[in-house]
Formats: C-alpha cells, sequence, structure tokens
C-alpha cells in the first residue's frame, strides 16, 4: 500500500511539474498572465486529480498482478495433482509396477528409440499352491516379494510392469541378446534367493519362470508377446525355475 502511495505521490509531483511548466510557457505566449489564483488551481487540480487517479490505476495493477500470480500457483498445483493421479492410475497399486495398460504404452513409446533390446515375460510358479496353502493375503505378500526382488534385478532404465496376477513384464531397453540373458537369468536368481517367511520360522520357496525375445525392428507387441510366452511355456514344461531366451521371433522358434 506505501509503494502505490509513494508511486501516486509521484505521478501526481509530476503532473504539478508539467502543467506549471505548461502554464508558464503557453500562458504567456497567448498574452495571459499566471497570477495566484490560476497558481492554486495548478497546484490543486493535480493534486485531487492525478494523485488518487493514479493510485486507483497502481491498485487495480497490483490486484490484477497478484490475482494472475494466484492463477499461475493454482494451475502449478493443478498441473502437479494432475501428474500424481495420472502416475497413481498407471501403477498397480500393490507392486507399484505399471498396470498392464501402461506398461504395453510404454513399450510402444520406448521401442523406437531403443536400436535394440528384448522382452521378458516373469511367470511365477505354482502360485495357486501358495494362495491355496497359506491363504490370499500370504500369496499377495509373496507377490510384493517377488515384484521387489525383479525390480532388484533389473537395469536402471529397464520397464518394468505386472501384466497378470502372478505374471511381470520387462522391456531391457537397448539390451543385446547376451545383456538379456545375464538380466534374465539375475531375475530368476533373485527371486529364489528370497526367504519368504510370512507365518512361521519355515520358509516357502518362491520362483519364477520366465521366457524372453528380442525385439526386432517391425516386429509387433503381440509378435513379442506370442514369442516370449512360448519360451515361458518352455521354461514351464522343463520344470519352471527356469530362463529362456531366445533372439528369434519367428513361430518356428
Ligand atoms: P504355474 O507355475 O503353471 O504358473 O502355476 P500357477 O499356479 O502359478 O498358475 P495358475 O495360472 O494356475 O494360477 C495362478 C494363481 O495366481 C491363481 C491366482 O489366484 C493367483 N493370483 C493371481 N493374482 C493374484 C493376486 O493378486 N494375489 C494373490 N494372492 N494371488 C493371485
Ligand atoms: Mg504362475
Ligand atoms: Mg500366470
Amino acid at each position: 500500500m506505501g509503494r502505490i502511495f509513494a508511486k501516486s505521490a509521484l505521478v501526481a509531483f509530476a503532473s504539478l511539474v508539467a502543467s506549471l511548466l505548461l502554464a508558464y510557457t503557453v500562458v504567456p505566449t497567448l498574452g495571459g498572465v499566471v497570477d495566484g489564483n490560476a497558481w492554486l488551481i495548478l497546484t490543486i487540480c493535480p493534486m485531487l486529480v492525478a494523485w488518487p487517479a493514479s493510485a486507483f490505476a497502481f491498485l487495480q495493477a497490483e490486484n490484477l498482478r497478484n490475482a494472475h500470480q494466484e492463477l499461475a500457483r493454482t494451475h502449478a498445483q493443478l498441473a502437479a495433482a494432475h501428474k500424481r493421479l495420472e502416475d497413481k492410475a498407471s501403477r498397480d497399486n500393490m507392486t507399484g509396477m505399471l498396470n498392464r495398460e501402461s506398461f504395453f504404452l510404454a513399450l510402444d513409446r520406448t521401442r523406437p528409440r531403443s536400436e535394440r533390446g528384448a522382452l521378458l515375460i516373469i511367470d511365477a510358479d505354482h502360485f495357486k499352491k501358495i494362495n491355496d496353502g497359506f491363504g490370499h493375503l500370504t500369496g499377495d505378500a509373496a507377490l510384493v516379494e517377488i515384484a521387489a526382488a525383479i525390480t532388484r534385478a533389473i537395469r536402471t532404465g529397464d520397464v518394468l510392469g505386472r501384466i497378470g496376477g502372478e505374471e511381470f513384464g520387462a522391456f531391457l531397453v537397448g539390451a543385446s541378446d547376451q545383456e538379456a540373458t545375464r538380466v534374465a537369468e539375475r531375475i530368476r536368481h533373485e527371486v529364489e534367493l528370497i526367504r519368504f517367511q510370512p507365518v512361521d520360522e519355515r520358509t516357502i520357496p518362491l520362483t519364477v519362470s520366465i521366457g524372453g525375445t528380442s525385439c526386432p525392428k517391425g516386429a509387433t507387441i503381440s509378435d513379442l508377446m506370442r514369442a516370449a510366452d512360448r519360451r515361458l511355456y518352455e521354461a514351464k514344461n522343463s520344470g519352471r525355475n527356469l530362463a529362456i531366451f531366445k533372439p528369434d521371433i519367428s513361430a518356428a522358434a
């Protein structure tokens, strides 16, 4: 408020000087005289008009500036809330991984930027037995442990998602076939290492089977899923707790 008072006082003073200058230059050229009454009017008018008028204008400008800042703040808060909501909607509540739709969306977005790459499908072994033997809540806790182990085993920048009940997808961005084989084996091993003891001293063994394929340009997501799925079934049929990675995505492979 003090700033507005000072600024408008400055404007009033400037208009006072301007009106005096005008009076002393223009009036004599027109043959007039600036006498005492004129002096009074020349001094009072700018003070009575310019001061309040400019104070009002400055006040309006300040209000507008404040409203604009408030709007920008609200907009930023709204954008942050929107981002949080979007993030929450794209994630699976239990594991914190991307949900199925968001995983495939991320795959679609990431693949064109990745020269090479590999897709792994990771499926928990005999999971139904865990639910049947220890209850659904214990099954949930086991899934969280498995998800954490998978997350520990992948590389920074890889894309992870929970694509089914006890099934996860991993897109290994830019990975060569050797790297993909290594990461798949690391995931399998990391899950095997989990010491899951939800109720007593007994450890419930947790294992996963993994099927993987490389991602050549031009292959569709369903081609890749089919190829990775074939390896997953191979791993299941070969006794489980196994990672099978083959680069070839053709149906015969
Ligand atoms: P396989 O080794 O052949 O994969 O055997 P599996 O028992 O894991 O496979 P199956 O498809 O027969 O059963 C999957 C089980 O996973 C059944 C389902 O109830 C359980 N499951 C899926 N989602 C969840 C979940 O969110 N929480 C719990 N606790 N269980 C789940
Ligand atoms: Mg399973
Ligand atoms: Mg399954």
